[in-house]
């Protein structure tokens, strides 16, 4: 039976120090971010990785390298826990994965092609500045300025 003390001593990261292994400790930039993960557990016998896996499910440990990928959150967990063969893979959640939101996008209210915030209209020509994501910021400020109007109203 592989038990904790065993795997652990048995892994690549035994004896080393484990704040290594916190992906906020990572360096930057964020993209090189996986290959370091892959790095750091790199020859780590596999029954290990898969010993070690299985603890951070069972812990619910995130913001960690666990098995050579960087487990930010439980649904990375629970998505490495099913390529593993340990699981069901997560449902498909909002909350899950960051959704990417597509640019440029149009304004929801004037419909207006916009583009990101901090980003300049060189790289995206013809478009108008986002508040929000659903938002133009010219729009924004007409939806502030008539919810002003309306608190106005009522307070009358
Ligand atoms: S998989 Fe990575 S974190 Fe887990 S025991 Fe091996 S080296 Fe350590
Ligand atoms: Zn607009």
């Amino acid at each position: 039976m592989t038990t904790y003390v065993d795997w652990r001593n048995r892994g690549r990261c035994a004896g080393q120090d484990p704040e290594r292994w916190v992906i906020e400790n990572l360096p930057l930039p964020k993209r090189d971010r996986p290959a370091i993960a892959r790095q750091l557990c790199a020859g780590c016998p596999t029954d290990v990785q898969l010993a070690c896996l299985r603890n951070a499910v069972e812990m619910k440990l995130t913001g960690m390298v666990v098995a050579g990928q960087m487990i930010e959150t439980t649904w990375h967990l629970q998505q490495a826990a099913a390529d593993a063969g340990l699981g069901d893979p997560p449902a498909r959640s909002p909350r899950g994965r960051k959704q990417t939101v597509q640019w440029p996008r149009p304004c929801q209210r004037c419909n207006k092609s916009m583009r990101p915030s901090r980003s300049t209209r060189d790289v995206h020509p013809g478009t108008v500045m986002s508040s929000n994501k659903n938002q133009c910021l010219y729009c924004m400020s007409q939806i502030r300025a008539e919810a002003a109007a309306a608190a106005e109203v009522v307070a009358a």
